[in-house]
Order: structure tokens, then C-alpha cells, then sequence
């Protein structure tokens, strides 16, 4: 589930849509939660679709640590990567505002961690931009994506956490031995997903 305090927004015709923040939403926020109604299509489900639904499925989905396919309910979906993205996947699978979101401002995402099969294109124009995002993009790059997510996780406690009462009860309590200094810190490498490990 996507943080309440967005709204989803028509931006062109070549990005599509895109979810926008209407209230100021601090750094260290959770913004987008695995709730209990997300689908989950197992990599057996996914080959039984045909071609057109696979198509779809690999457009508005995100894949897991254990290969499966996430699909959001709701429009956490159309959230687009940024190459200097505000949002982006902690190790323990829910999403944190990496630095301060303004009204107005669209919330972006790392694509990187999504586990792609391919390569793709990007139309984010940022001078950084990397262009593509490709599958190794996720060895590649994240230490530097766990500085950031340490940085916005040392914020947790601070602000306000409307997303938190729907995070299941493992990763609350993994989450909260975290930040109670009970347990080390989770590496966003945690989400790669490895083939061998591919479970039906
Ligand atoms: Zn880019």
C-alpha cells in the first residue's frame, strides 16, 4: 500500500502516470508497505499466463527475493524510477522516503532493486541518468543504496508512520530489533533475488 498522503497523476503520454505526494512526507517515512492484499504470482503461476498478461504482469509488478512477482492493489504500481529518486526499497521489503518529499512532488523509485529481467530503457532526465536500468545494476550499486537507506532508517523513530500498523508482524519485529539496537542492519542486498533459491 502506497503512503495515504498521495494521489495518482496523468504526467504524458510517454511516462504514463505517476504518484505524487499531497502533504509534506519527511525523510525516514515509510512509503510503501507489502500489506496482506498484495498478489503475489509465483514463477510457476507466472509461466501459465499467456504472453499478453505476462506483459502486463512485468510492467506494473516488482520481483521479490524469492522470485516471486508483486503486483500492488492499489496505485503503488505507477510509482516511476528516478535516477535521483526520494523512495526506494529497504532490505526488509518496504519502501522509505530517503530524503524529505515536498507537496507536489512526484515520489520516484529505484528500479535497480526490482530484480528486472532485462534491461530498461529510462526517460527520467536527470543529468545522472544511467539511461538504462539492467539487471546487475543491483551488485553494482547497493552499498551505496544502504548508505542512503541507513541514513533515512536513523530518521524511523522521529516521524510520523502511517503505514507501520499494516507491515506484517515479522517485519515489525525485525525492523524494531533493528532500530533498538538488537539486531545489525539489513542490507537492501537482502531483496536480490538468487535463481537457485526459485521456489514454486
Ligand atoms: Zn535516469
Amino acid at each position: 500500500m502506497i503512503h495515504p498522503k498521495t494521489c495518482l497523476k496523468y504526467i504524458n503520454n510517454e511516462v504514463g502516470y505517476g504518484v505524487f505526494a499531497t502533504e509534506f512526507i519527511p525523510r525516514g517515512t515509510i512509503t510503501y508497505v507489502k500489506d496482506a492484499l498484495e498478489i503475489e504470482i509465483s514463477p510457476k503461476d507466472y509461466q501459465q499466463h499467456t504472453t499478453e498478461m505476462q506483459a502486463v504482469i512485468e510492467k506494473y509488478s516488482y520481483i521479490d527475493e524469492k522470485g516471486y512477482r508483486i503486483l500492488s492493489w492499489d496505485f503503488s504500481k505507477y510509482i516511476n524510477h528516478c535516477c535521483n529518486c526520494n523512495s526506494m526499497s529497504t532490505g526488509y521489503g518496504f519502501e522509505i522516503a530517503i530524503r524529505d518529499i515536498f507537496p507536489g512532488e512526484e515520489i520516484t523509485d529505484e528500479y535497480g532493486i526490482f530484480n528486472l529481467v532485462e534491461s530498461i530503457p529510462l526517460q527520467c532526465n536527470q543529468q545522472n541518468c544511467r539511461k538504462y536500468v539492467h539487471p546487475n545494476d543491483f551488485d553494482a550499486l547497493y552499498a551505496q543504496w544502504d548508505k542512503w537507506l541507513v541514513n533515512a532508517l536513523a530518521c524511523f523513530q522521529q516521524v510520523e508512520q502511517p503505514l507501520l500498523p499494516l507491515m506484517d508482524a515479522p517485519t515489525q519485529s525485525e525492523l524494531s530489533n533493528y532500530l533498538n539496537q538488537q539486531a545489525a542492519y539489513k542490507s537492501v542486498y537482502a531483496l536480490r533475488f538468487k535463481k537457485q533459491e526459485v521456489s514454486n
